[in-house]
């Protein structure tokens, strides 16, 4: 029997993820990914010798066994986040930013070591690199009999069984599947929110941590804005410096001098001119990233839909599965709920092979 040809849609966590699983069963996984670089969500960002910045996921918990699973097998370690012992805190416009005592932080939030796209570069490197394709956009998936062809904006390709790992709304919005899948699928789809899609991510390396004294913090917590939180990003091994945290989505549109402009007024309130000594600055608009983000028609809330149980069934004559972080039960949106759903399609699979 000739070994099933699989194939996936998209080389982020959950997609890696399965292929590498697959890759430990002797099956060799093709990989369709639009981007010209793995990672999708998870994007670090590193220059020559200094800080990797995160500019997308970030921050993992205890509770995230999958994926603390998945590190531990990799030998990947991963780091506290530091908060320190206070914070920057501004609750209005009309008052000035408070130093503020934070509470011991009983559950603490952890990173990778080496940054998240270390996990990311490990998984691939179990694979060859013709089984990732990169610049390749799937615009249909067509099933006949037992077969299923994928069509990208290059090439069009033939599987038994084909995956997507694509945030489920995007799927909906952007690939044409034949034959339709069920109403119910796609209308919970179509309504199914993709994780930070509409975020913006920016940081700032220096050369020196200034922020940590006793007078100073790295930790912002802002009503004002744009920036409304902030964090000390030092690398693993605590000798590269960078603060970094989230910006108000609404100023997608603007550009990036002016968000830069915009960043630097805010941190001087709390830094002064120490913040002009950043060495770069680092920023990522994921509402503009089309391989992540597609306006939601109608308002989405947070999460909504995450997890469906639309998401373990298989469609297309049981060749095809939707996968991805949103497709997670445990934690659905966020990493571990990407390498969630990676074992359960993973286990879904062999019953089905064994019927080629
Ligand atoms: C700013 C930000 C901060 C985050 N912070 C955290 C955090 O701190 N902790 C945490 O756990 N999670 C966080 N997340 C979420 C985390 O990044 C995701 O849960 C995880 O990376 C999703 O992986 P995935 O493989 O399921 O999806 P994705 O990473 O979205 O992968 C989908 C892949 O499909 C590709 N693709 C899209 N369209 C096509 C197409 N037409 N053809 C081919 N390929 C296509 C994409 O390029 C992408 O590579 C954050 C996300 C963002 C954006």
């Amino acid at each position: 029997m000739n070994p099933p040809r699989i194939g996936i849609i998209g080389a982020g966590l959950t997609g890696l993820t399965l292929a590498y699983l697959l890759q430990k069963q002797g099956i060799a996984a093709t990989i369709l990914e639009a981007r010209d670089r793995i990672g999708g969500r998870i994007h670090t960002v590193a220059q020559n010798d200094s800080t990797p910045i995160e500019m997308g996921a970030t921050w993992l918990g205890k509770q995230h066994t999958h994926l603390l699973q998945l590190l531990k097998e990799l030998e990947i370690g991963i780091f506290e986040q530091q908060l320190g012992r206070t914070a920057f805190y501004e609750p209005m416009s009309i008052n000035p930013p408070q130093l503020v005592q934070l509470p011991p932080n009983s559950e603490p939030s952890y990173r990778i070591q080496g940054g998240s796209s270390r996990l990311i570069q490990t998984l691939a490197n179990s694979l060859k690199d013709e089984q990732v394709q990169l610049n390749q956009v799937v615009q249909s998936i067509v099933q006949k009999d037992q077969q299923v062809a994928i069509t990208t904006d290059k090439s069009t390709y033939t599987f038994d069984y084909v995956i997507s790992t694509l945030p489920p709304f995007l799927l909906a919005q952007k690939i044409d599947i034949q034959p339709t899948l069920p109403t119910a699928c796609t209308e919970v789809m179509n309504e199914t929110h993709t994780w930070m899609g509409n975020s913006i991510k920016i940081g700032f390396r220096f050369k020196k941590p200034f922020w940590r004294t006793p007078d100073s913090s790295g930790t912002i917590f802002s009503n004002v804005g744009p920036i409304p939180e902030f964090y000390d990003h030092a690398n693993f091994e605590d000798n590269q410096y960078a603060l970094k945290g989230f910006f108000n989505g609404a100023y997608a549109p603007a550009t990036r001098e002016e968000r830069l402009r915009l960043a630097l007024i805010q941190l001087r309130k709390y830094y002064g001119t120490k913040v002009d000594t950043y060495t770069s600055y680092e920023e990522v608009v994921w509402a503009n990233e089309p391989y992540t983000f597609e306006s939601y028609g109608t308002p989405i809330l947070p999460h909504q839909n995450n997890g469906h149980s639309v998401y373990r069934q298989a469609y297309l004559n049981e060749r095809f599965f939707i996968a991805g972080a949103e497709t997670g039960i445990a934690s659905p949106g966020y990493m571990n709920g990407a390498v969630e759903s990676a074992y359960f399609v993973f286990g879904e699979l062999p019953l089905r092979l064994l019927n080629l």
